[in-house]
């Protein structure tokens, strides 16, 4: 597939947003797949995370579409694991932030069942990581 000069250009400033808001060297990973190894909540993502790695190396906002970041629960076991020192959670905290900042919400708080039932702390929590 071949791709044009304004899309490379589109890609590379991914790709800068995603280093600035995480601090992490995104290239220094070399895909060998002992985050996705380790991760407690890999069963639960579309996309694993070395997958989001790679994805996020090519500048492919379709990463954007991936459940990965909203369901990564920052448990840190990817950053003990990552050979190259990475912190991936930091990644998925920036792929969070780019989405959020486009006022795009992963929650509706409209189409929560039972909303009246659920705990404070509960329903704060789901907004806070969530919701815009
Ligand atoms: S921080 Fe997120 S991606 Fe990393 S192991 Fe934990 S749940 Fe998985
Ligand atoms: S553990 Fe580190 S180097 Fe290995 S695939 Fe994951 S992010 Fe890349």
């Amino acid at each position: 597939m071949q791709i044009n000069e304004g899309e490379i250009e589109k890609r590379d400033i991914f790709i800068k947003q995603v280093e600035e808001l995480s601090g992490q060297n995104l290239f220094g990973c070399y895909q060998c797949g002992r985050c996705s190894a380790g991760c407690p909540m890999v069963s639960r993502m579309d996309a694993i995370p070395s997958m989001v790695m790679r994805l996020v190396q090519l500048g492919d906002e379709k990463v954007l579409d991936k459940n990965t970041y909203w369901v990564c629960a920052s448990c840190y076991t990817c950053d003990v694991r990552c050979p190259k020192g990475i912190d991936i959670a930091k990644v998925m905290e920036a792929l969070r932030q780019i989405k959020l900042r486009k006022n795009l919400n992963y929650v509706d708080i409209k189409k929560i069942d039972g909303i009246e039932e659920l705990p404070q702390i509960a329903l704060i929590s789901n907004f806070r990581k969530y919701t815009g």
